[in-house]
């Protein structure tokens, strides 16, 4: 079976051990009712309050594997959700890689040629190479364009805590902080490989408005992933005072633990040895010492750099010239 999940660090492949095939407790939700949607864009639907207000845009899908983001949106559609101002919009973005989701080989379907979350440049999106996660990137440009805030939904491999990716702005921490929830913010600029849609154009212009957030709801798979997802959904439009608290009570489990900040310093690339870390990391480990061992590129032992270090989404099957980890640095 190929092992080709690349999702957290570019390249990277965390590995799949065929002894474990994966446990997929998540049920893939028909979506094809969402299909012709009103906004002549395929699977992307405006709900508009006809008051006065931003603009949101919650978005799944953008990796065809990562049920969690589909799963809430179609809750959200089933809870009759409008916006109370502004308009909303809800999108699922690689329908196509989603539609050969195959929970025997879940892995597969996170992208049919290319990662759609590493297309977010004009240079590429306004180029002419062609491929089907352009295709339709091309066609969402103007919706994601046309968003004062974006809710980007993921999830991933290891079994590693919910967290934000807030970028590196200001705004961006300040949404995640407004959320309250996932408890792990980590900022970051993204991946040399290709930008994100989080990255991509204002959203993360050091003197824009516009914010874009990417929340990881936790492992591809998992029940409790959808339900990070759907709340994250919540939390994310009662940040901007656009729904009724009374709806979304319900569906708020957990108040957030204090929010934890990290800011990702740099990336650990695997040389041609072999990788090996010196724990199971599943990823948000704090390592508190510096010089504390990560891990070992052949015989070269890679250590913290500084006191209270994160590991961000290790790879679990480093390989050469690929992101190893992303290192943070935890806010005291
Ligand atoms: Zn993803």
């Amino acid at each position: 079976m190929p092992l080709i999940d690349t999702h957290s660090s570019p390249g990277a492949d965390p590995g799949l051990d065929p002894a474990l095939p994966p446990v997929v407790e998540l049920t893939p939700p028909d979506i094809a009712p969402y299909r012709r949607g009103n906004t002549g864009v395929d699977y992307v639907t405006t709900l508009d309050s006809g008051r006065d207000g931003p603009h949101l845009l919650i978005n799944a899908l953008v990796h065809g594997n990562e049920l969690s983001g589909a799963i809430a949106i179609d809750g959200l559609f089933r809870m009759g959700l409008r916006p109370s101002r502004g308009r909303l919009t809800l999108a699922f973005a690689n329908t196509a890689a989603y539609a050969t989701f195959d929970p025997a080989h879940p892995y597969l379907s996170r992208c049919l040629d290319e990662d759609f979350n590493r297309v977010w440049s004009p240079a590429l999106l306004d180029g002419r190479r062609d491929s089907v996660e352009l295709r339709r990137a091309r066609e969402l440009r103007p919706v994601y364009e046309s968003a004062d805030a974006i809710l980007d939904l993921h999830s991933m491999s290891n079994d590693t805590a919910p967290l934000i990716l807030c970028g590196r702005t200001a705004r961006g921490r300040d949404l995640a902080v407004r959320m309250g929830h996932p408890a792990w913010i980590v900022a970051d600029e993204g991946h040399a490989s290709g930008r994100r849609l989080i990255d991509y154009g204002g959203f993360a212009a050091p003197g824009g408005v516009r914010t874009a957030l990417l929340v990881e709801c936790g492992q591809h798979w998992r029940k409790e992933t959808a339900a990070v997802a759907l709340e994250s959904c919540l939390r994310f439009l009662l940040a901007f005072d656009a729904i009724d608290p009374a709806l979304a009570a319900p569906h708020l489990r957990r108040r957030a633990d204090r929010q934890r900040f990290v800011e990702v310093t740099e990336a650990v690339t695997a040389g041609e040895a072999e990788f090996r870390f010196a724990a199971p990391f599943v990823g948000m480990e704090v390592l508190e010492r510096a010089g504390t061992p990560i891990g070992w590129d052949g015989d070269r032992p890679v250590l913290t750099p500084y006191d209270g270090c994160v590991l961000i989404m290790p790879a679990r099957r480093p390989r050469a010239g690929q992101t190893a980890v992303r290192l943070g640095r935890l806010e005291p």
